[in-house]
């Protein structure tokens, strides 16, 4: 450039540089900024279960609450308010109609199959849970090879959803303690290609709350225990020095009532067992009236006490729950704390249940969380369909369509991270540097008419 002065040369330079150089500084700002995020799901923890210990017996999750964000009366979650339907919502933000998940057991007419959670081959069969949904797993993995998701036990995680598993998974084993769960995913955190998203799934307290019921004492103890995996957890984070990046969120699926025996219907007292086949069963029971049988079986059932009885195009909208062709023509839900007994099964086993409607505040499972994405708040409560949107903003990619809204737990979240991140490169960066070369195109120019004149 002759003519230009050397300073204007040099600053040229220093921008050509800059330029140049610039893929490798957005490389170095996208992969520093992936959000990490573990979801642990503990197993029929009711919203209240804490204020059944003193607060030195569950530090753990007192030190969450106190620090992050909160819901202080739980999640409302989706009918039917069993495990598996609101696992799978938990991880799309769908409705069971919409994922099609709709009880630990039920029958699908095209299959002509029946799907049972204690079935291994079904839970990783896709034909059961890819029809749409898309799982947070998948989701993360498609925001770019640098970001893998980890899966230890959560249900439905070793079927292929939209052409995907979890970067690394494991199927569930009861077997396998909690703190061993706890080493596998955070191993995976720390391993050669770290995963940023990594589910948990721990099978307790629900099966204290059925065996013992919601107001044992065996409950109180099994809770103390969980606080003691929730601290191991964080102590293993804090040691591999990656704590301070992790957001985390401790839910649940549904919570627990109990169940006295006084309040057992059997069914088979008001309808013959050879007339019908039924799903799920207790408190909620999917029907299917053998042929020719449909409209009796609607007038018997309705006798039962303490049960509602819905024909299926009466089911009423706010359980979002008719349009699935997994739905039979009748569904029975019985009255909180009544149990249900069909075809001659042993009616309640169990001191504490759940299924029941999810305006019963006894389904409500706990919700807390706690990291950089997430304000020091507590708000009343919220619905488990906005947990997938809201992790997606934690991750910070785009979120699949769902039944859910963001804006309903905004109040939890911090704004989008205003420095160091990729959107400030762009919108600050980038306007400053052509700026800049404004400027010294100006600077340029006049020097050149300057020289003209002398
Ligand atoms: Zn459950
Ligand atoms: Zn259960």
């Amino acid at each position: 450039m002759p003519g230009t002065s050397v300073s204007v040369q040099i600053l040229v330079s220093v921008l050509l540089i800059c330029l140049l150089d610039w893929n490798g500084f957005v490389k170095c700002h996208s992969s520093v900024t992936i959000p990490k995020l573990i979801l642990v799901s503990m197993d029929g923890f009711r919203w209240d279960y804490l204020t059944k210990l003193p607060e030195k017996d569950v530090s753990n999750f007192t030190f969450l609450i106190r620090n992050g964000a909160s819901a202080s009366k739980g999640m409302k979650n989706v009918f039917a308010t069993k495990t598996l339907p609101n696992h799978v919502t938990l991880v799309t933000g769908l409705y069971a109609e919409s994922h099609g998940i709709v009880a630990n057991e039920f029958y699908d007419p095209d299959f002509k199959e029946v799907y049972e959670i204690n079935n291994p081959s079904q839970m990783v069969d896709s034909k059961w849970y890819d029809t749409g949904p898309e799982p947070i797993w998948v989701t993360n993995q498609k925001a770019g090879e640098e970001r893998r998701s980890g899966s230890v036990f959560w249900p439905g995680c070793g079927a292929v959803q939209k052409g995907r598993l979890p970067s690394k998974y494991l199927l569930f084993d009861k077997r396998m303690d909690f703190n061993t769960r706890v080493d596998i995913l955070v191993s995976w955190f720390v391993s050669k290609e770290p995963i940023n998203l990594g589910l948990l799934y721990i099978n307790e307290p629900d099966h204290t709350g059925h065996k013992y019921g919601p107001n044992s004492t065996n409950l109180v103890k099994k809770i103390k225990e969980l606080d003691g995996v929730l601290g191991y957890l964080i102590n293993k984070l804090k040691k591999h020095g990656i704590w301070d990046d992790i957001n985390i969120i401790v839910t649940s699926d549904h919570g627990m009532t109990s169940t006295p025996a006084v309040k057992d219907i059997n069914i088979d007292n008001y309808i013959s067992p050879n007339k019908y086949r039924v799903w799920t069963g207790n408190p909620v029971a999917l029907v299917l009236p053998n042929k020719n049988e449909s409209q009796s079986d609607d007038e018997a059932l309705k006798k039962v006490p303490h049960v509602t009885v819905y024909k299926k195009q009466d089911i009423p909208a706010y359980y979002h729950y008719k349009n699935s062709r997994r739905v039979t023509p009748i569904l029975v839900v019985a009255d909180p704390h009544y149990s249900l007994s069909f075809n001659k099964s042993v009616v309640n086993k169990t001191v504490g249940n759940h299924g029941y409607n999810n305006s019963f505040s006894d389904m409500h499972p706990i919700f807390m969380a706690h990291g950089p994405a997430f304000k020091n708040v507590t708000v009343e409560g919220f619905s488990n369909t906005d947990v997938y949107a809201m992790m997606a903003y934690v991750l910070n990619i785009p979120p699949a369509a769902n039944n859910g809204s963001l804006s309903a737990v905004m109040a939890l979240l911090k704004p989008r991270e205003s420095s160091g991140g990729i959107t400030v490169t762009y919108f600050v960066v980038i306007p400053i540097v052509l700026c800049v070369a404004a400027l010294l195109s100006v600077a340029a120019c006049r020097h050149r008419k300057s020289s003209h004149r002398l």
